[in-house]
């Protein structure tokens, strides 16, 4: 499995990541840009190649999923 994007990494800082969305109705698990399967805890995301999100995280370039 991939590793876990930090909130210390550079690029996640750069775009605000964090592993707790601090909008309930926006997160990883409803972003048009996330990847994987629907209810792992951490998954790919297509804007951090090579690390996890957290399911329950944000970060700007929030979309919502169609
Ligand atoms: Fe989460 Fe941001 Fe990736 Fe969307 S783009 S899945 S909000 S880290």
């Amino acid at each position: 499995s991939l590793p876990h994007l930090t909130e210390d990494d550079p690029q996640a800082k750069a775009l605000q990541y964090v592993h707790q969305s601090p909008d309930e109705a926006k997160n990883c698990a409803n972003c048009v840009l996330v990847q994987g399967s629907d209810g792992e805890e951490w998954r790919p995301c297509a804007i951090f190649p090579g690390k996890a999100v957290n399911a329950s995280g944000w970060c700007s370039a929030w979309a919502q999923k169609p």
